[in-house]
């Protein structure tokens, strides 16, 4: 006889719930959903439902982990929210400290979500668009393997930053097609005239893991295999991906370059409202 993660009474052979029981259970992280939600966008103190929200929990089977599952998740769906429309207001930074008191989420559970990170970024763009020296509120673990200039602020950095370069690869075609050549006299065809003709494509290569450091001038990459300096000015296209950014440099033989595991939205604000050009 199978028991019912839910309720765990008996659910009848090679049943692993009620159907009952999860229904309710659903319908629990729904509601849960719904009045943080709520509570919200109506700025509401999350203290004032708790009574409501702590008896949904206990009579829908919903446990620790789900109840953290659901907090958290609300957490980055409201950041991100806030920040679609414009930099986070400070009733929006309130309500976003008020929740992280009342739901305790852990802290370790909050560095693993990068919507509190970028909360702190979007400061860090609000003192760059008023003009104002940004002092991000961060603190630095491990190396740091920049040099810096001295009128230079340090605004971000980034662990775990896989650097791409832009490669070209040439083929030759035709070779097996076959091409007609007249048969002179006296005339000489070179090899290259039998090869067929280049066709290139482009491929972006992985060239190295490492940190990037974005001050209020430059973008620095630093790994073992490769390391550079690219000031804003020199920037004439940023790509932005979920992913990553894409970045091309001034200049005729300058490759386009992609920097994967970094935030595209924050690197894209800083780099355009920084840049003299
Ligand atoms: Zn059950």
């Amino acid at each position: 006889m199978g028991k019912c993660k839910y309720c765990h009474r008996d659910a009848g052979w090679f049943q692993h719930s009620h159907s009952e029981c999860e229904k309710k259970y659903n319908d629990g992280k729904l509601k849960l959903r719904n009045i943080l939600m709520s509570c919200f966008s109506n700025l509401q103190d999350f203290y004032c439902r708790e009574q409501e929200i702590n008896e949904i929990i206990s009579s829908s089977y919903i446990d620790e982990a789900t109840k953290e599952k659901i907090f958290v998740d609300v957490l980055d769906d409201v950041i991100e929210k806030y920040l679609e429309d414009n930099i986070i207001n400070d009733a929006e930074k309130q309500s976003v400290a008020r929740f992280i008191q009342f739901s305790q989420i852990p802290q370790a559970i909050l560095n693993q979500h990068h919507s509190i990170e970028k909360m702190l970024q979007a400061d860090v763009i609000q003192d760059i668009l008023n003009g104002n020296k940004p002092s991000p509120k961060i603190t630095i673990a491990g190396n740091f393997p920049f040099m810096l200039s001295r009128n230079e602020t340090m605004i971000w950095l980034f662990r775990d930053i896989i650097f791409y370069e832009q490669k070209i690869k040439r083929e030759y075609v035709g070779r097996s097609s076959g091409i007609s050549v007249r048969v002179a006299k006296g005339i000489y065809y070179r090899t290259g005239g039998f090869r067929g003709h280049p066709v290139e494509t482009t491929y972006m290569q992985r060239i190295s893991v490492g940190s990037v450091c974005l001050t209020d001038k430059h973008i620095y990459f630093s790994s073992p295999e490769k390391s550079f300096r690219l000031s804003f000015d020199k920037i004439i296209n940023i790509d932005t991906y979920s992913n990553g950014v894409g970045l091309q440099k001034d200049g005729a033989n300058s490759k386009p370059i992609f920097l994967e595991g970094i935030n595209s939205w924050f690197v894209y604000n800083v780099i355009m409202n920084l840049r003299h050009v």
